[in-house]
Parts: C-alpha cells; sequence; structure tokens
C-alpha cells in the first residue's frame, strides 16, 4: 500500500482540484481529507456519509459568574488575551481560549473549569471514487494535527482490510500540526504552488520540512503562466532544492466550474488539454509506486 499527499505551502493554490483530478484517475485506492480546519474535497467528491464519529477538539475555559470576584487576575495572567470583562462579568472567549489550564491554577476561588469541547465530527463515507475518510473541526477548534491522525490511521486501518493499493491524501495548507500530520509516514508529497513570491516562499518552508521527513517529493506549478518569470524562479529554486517540477498547468477556469458543478477536471472536461496533462502527469506518480 503506496501513501500520496497532496500539499500546498499556501492556500488557494488548487490543490483540492489536483487531488480531486487524482481520484478521478486511480483506482482500488482510499481518499482521505486531511485539510481538517478548512474541508473542501467534499464539494467534488460529494461523499455519502456511512458513519459519524464525535472527536474530542480540546478542552475550554468556562468561568462560573456565581463565584467569580471579579478580581481580574486571569485576565492579566491569559497569555491568549481570551479572558476580559464584558458586560461586568469576566468571561472567556471559547475561540481565542487555548485550554493552557492557567487561569484554572491561578484563580484564588475556583471559579473556572474546563470543559470539554465536541463540536468536531470525523466521517466514514462511500463516493463514487471509492472510500473515502474526511473531517469537520468545529469552529475556534484545536488539535487538528490529532485529528488528522486519527483520519489517517481510520483510512490505513481500512486500506488493509479491504486491500487497497493507495491512500490518497488531500493535505492541509502550510507547515503546521496538521501538515506535519500528514506527511508523516507517508511515500509521495506533490506540493502545489503558484507563481508568486509569497507561493515561492511558502513553498520553499514546505520543502524544508519535506526534507526532514526524507520525502520523495515533486512539485507542480499551478497558473504557472500568469507570471513566467515568477514561474522560472521556483523551478530554478526546485533545481537547486533537486526536486523534479512534475508539470506546469496553464490557468484554465475548467477548475473552477468542475468545482461548481460538483465534478473533478476529468469528468467536467475529459477531452480536455488539462485532463490529458493530468492523465500524463498521473502516469508519471504511477511509475513511483512500481
Ligand atoms: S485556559 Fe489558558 S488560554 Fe484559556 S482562558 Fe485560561 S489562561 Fe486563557
Ligand atoms: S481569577 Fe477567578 S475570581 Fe478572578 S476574575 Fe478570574 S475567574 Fe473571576
Amino acid at each position: 500500500m503506496k501513501q500520496i499527499a497532496i500539499v500546498s505551502g499556501k492556500g488557494g493554490t488548487g490543490k483540492t482540484s489536483v487531488s480531486s483530478a487524482f481520484a478521478s484517475l486511480s483506482t482500488n485506492k482510499i481518499i482521505v481529507d486531511c485539510d481538517v480546519d478548512a474541508a473542501d474535497l467534499f464539494l467534488t467528491m460529494q461523499p455519502t456519509v456511512l458513519e459519524t464519529f464525535e472527536y474530542e477538539g480540546g478542552k475550554k475555559a468556562l468561568i462560573n459568574p456565581e463565584i467569580c470576584t471579579n478580581c481580574g487576575i486571569c485576565e492579566d495572567l491569559c497569555r491568549f488575551d481570551a479572558i476580559h470583562l464584558v458586560d461586568g462579568q469576566t468571561t472567556v472567549s471559547e475561540f481565542s481560549c487555548d485550554g493552557c489550564r492557567l487561569c484554572v491554577i491561578a484563580c484564588p476561588v475556583q471559579a473556572i473549569q474546563m470543559l470539554e469541547n465536541l463540536d468536531s465530527r470525523w466521517y466514514i463515507s462511500e463516493t463514487r471514487f471509492g472510500p473515502m475518510v474526511h473531517a469537520k473541526l468545529g469552529i475556534g477548534e484545536d488539535n487538528s494535527g490529532k485529528l488528522v491522525t486519527q483520519i489517517r490511521d481510520r483510512a490505513r486501518k481500512m486500506a488493509k482490510e479491504k486491500d487497497l493499493d493507495l491512500v490518497l491524501i488531500d493535505g492541509p495548507p502550510g507547515i503546521g500540526c496538521p501538515v506535519i500530520s500528514t506527511l508523516t509516514g507517508i511515500d509521495i508529497a506533490l506540493m502545489v504552488t503558484e507563481p508568486t513570491l509569497s507561493g515561492l516562499h511558502d513553498l520553499n518552508r514546505l520543502i524544508k520540512l519535506a526534507k526532514g521527513f526524507k520525502l520523495k517529493s515533486f512539485v507542480l506549478i499551478n497558473k504557472f503562466d500568469l507570471n513566467i518569470a515568477m514561474s522560472s524562479q521556483i523551478e530554478a529554486h526546485c533545481e537547486s532544492e533537486n526536486i523534479e517540477v512534475l508539470a506546469k498547468i496553464p490557468f484554465n477556469r475548467d477548475f473552477v466550474d468542475a468545482m461548481v458543478n460538483q465534478q473533478t477536471v476529468l469528468e467536467y472536461s475529459p477531452n480536455s488539454e488539462l485532463s490529458n496533462q493530468f492523465r500524463e502527469i498521473w502516469k508519471r506518480i504511477a511509475l513511483e509506486f512500481k
């Protein structure tokens, strides 16, 4: 069983469209959406949920107004600026609270307790391309890395049980905890970037992270023709890092139109240049699995 993750140094590069195209092209696989903070692979996969699971996204502080004396100690101590006096009562913002428990320890009258946050869910689903494991992190919830690990573990287990050849992962953007959880133990990282200065900067950070994992990595430059000079700069940088640029894809409205129609590019425009290009890219990647 092989595992490939499609990742990007920043959001908005077209990573999910690329993942969707690969879902069309690959066989005997399980799909995993590890972009749990902004899951959108479901738009093209249209999964039918078979099982739903609760996920404990971390604990948040809650102040009991009956006990609190509004002394202000917790407000002064909270490094996340999560505690404020609101309408005469010291209150915790659940979106800002990091769950560190410092306020609980510091409160002289034990007015604060930690409550479990159970707004997050993860799912086992079926799609027209095979089984899919995905998740939805509640607003302001933490521990997305732990959630990614959890859904990846389940996907690997299902792949073994069903004798599947591939785990196809739509990864999160950036280089934070969920990305680290996504890259751990995979075989190939395909980094999708775009020809902008920030695209190059964020790609470089991702390359450095992937090197730490000693991963086989490739780069795909999306919308390369919007800035040919910057695309050349990205290519030169990849060469200096000994990373193959697998493909350069021109700007194409089919990406957006396919998404709007809840289809992959291969379904939306099967005979287009773009679809043919994806077929060639997938053939090249499949060679790495042999
Ligand atoms: S648990 Fe930590 S982050 Fe949350 S309110 Fe208390 S001190 Fe602030
Ligand atoms: S430290 Fe305790 S008593 Fe003081 S404001 Fe915070 S919750 Fe209220």
